[in-house]
């Protein structure tokens, strides 16, 4: 019997696989219709103005030829910007998108999740978790050089991790500039998700003014950035105004609190929350979230216990066990006993035998193996108890 790849499962993960290329568009869209709203505008604005002086009798025809030359510059120039967006960033976008849609209905169609054709779409996907999880991680290097081996470039997210990296570069040099020009990019949507990144920024020049003691500044900065949030941040607000009177080395902690310098660090992690939930990228890994999955359904308490630890279980394995601390326990309704030697489960065929003090259990098939080659003598690895194998108790399973 074949079984069909989950889709509905598989679809979970590849909300941003879609929404990334699709949020680039709506920015290349975005720029194309200032563009026309502006030359258009100016256009009626021209056109209206010649035909009020032409109805009074009040322009020459000369300046009228130079009126028209002047509409018809505007709308080339127009043309030519549009067709320049549209080459640049618009087409290689849509064919991003493309593809990426294409990838995941391809998998809709098969029909068996063992395929070979289903293997080779997942090892896909497996490399597309990896380059994003090194991009996370800042080894973009790493991912570039995967990506590209495995022809999956349209397939990651290499340009919007590479403004990541270039916006928190910048926040680590103390400035907030790359930053601001990111939000005003995203002006719409960051309001619709009421996100305050802005404020925030707008915030800490503010700072770096009260600190750099450029008073004057700071006061008419205030006024052009800050007044305008008076709605939903005036106690913050109100409290940043203390700056113009406390010095940064002023040991009264609210003001010392905002001159700390760690508020550069929070900046970082605000704009990364705010860069990926304009993406709809989750804050962990995708690999991550997928592996919780897996983790999940073979974390036992023991698998905690440094003295149960079994050698094939991801989970007793101590990086990965970090990354199921938070998974909940998996839900055996037949437990199944492992052996800790042969990591083979113990049963009527292979059954558990105990050591006569200690009590530890492990496997026949392992404790005969060592039995053989010590003179029917066995040693618990775990106490190192001693005994003979027919000392050994049989354990029964109930
Ligand atoms: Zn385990």
């Amino acid at each position: 019997m074949t079984t069909a790849p989950n889709i509905e499962g598989i679809m979970l993960f590849e909300q941003p696989f879609a929404r990334v290329p699709y949020e680039n568009y709506r920015k290349v869209f975005r720029a194309s219709q200032k563009n026309i709203e502006k030359e258009l505008g100016a256009l009626q604005t021209a056109a209206a103005d010649l035909a009020r002086k032409a109805q009074s009798g009040a322009v020459s025809q000369e300046d009228a030829t130079k009126a028209v030359d002047g509409m018809l510059k505007r709308a080339e120039n127009l043309k030519r910007k549009l067709g320049e967006l549209q080459k640049n960033a618009g087409t290689p976008t849509l064919g991003v998108m493309r593809e990426r849609l294409e990838l995941l209905a391809s998998v809709e169609s098969m029909q068996s999740a063992s395929s070979p054709e289903f293997d080779r779409w997942a090892d896909t996907r497996l490399d597309r978790w990896l380059t994003d999880w090194a991009l996370r991680s800042g080894k973009e290097r790493t991912a570039r050089k995967l990506a590209q081996a495995r022809g999956i470039e349209r397939l990651v997210d290499l340009e919007l991790f590479s403004e990541i990296r270039r916006v928190e570069e910048a926040l680590k040099r103390h400035s907030c500039t790359e930053a601001l020009a990111w939000c005003s990019e995203n002006k719409t949507a960051l309001r619709k998700a009421k996100n305050p990144l802005e404020f925030e920024l707008r915030l800490q020049e503010f700072i770096e003014l009260a600190r750099d003691r450029k008073l004057m500044d700071a006061i008419v900065y205030q006024k052009k950035h800050l007044v305008q949030w008076q709605e939903t941040h005036s106690a913050q607000i109100q409290h940043a105004s203390g700056l113009l009177a406390y010095a940064p080395g002023t040991t009264c902690s609210p003001y010392k609190r905002l001159y700390d310098l760690g508020r550069w660090e929070t900046l970082v992690r605000s704009f990364r929350l705010a860069i990926y939930n304009l993406s709809t990228l989750p804050t962990e890994p995708l690999l991550h979230l997928a592996m919780y999955a897996g983790l999940a359904s073979l974390k036992l308490p023991a698998c905690y216990d440094h003295e149960t630890k079994n050698v094939d279980c991801p989970v007793c394995d101590p990086d990965l066990g970090l990354l199921a601390t938070e998974v909940p326990f998996s839900h055996h309704f037949n437990s199944t006993i492992v052996c800790r030697l042969t990591g083979k489960i113990m049963n009527e065929n292979n059954s558990p035998l105990a050591f006569p003090k200690n009590g530890h259990v492990y496997s026949k098939e392992a404790l005969e193996e060592i039995a053989a080659i010590n003179d029917g003598m066995v040693t618990c690895p775990r106490t190192k108890e001693r005994c003979h194998y027919t000392e050994l108790r049989k354990v029964f399973i109930s």
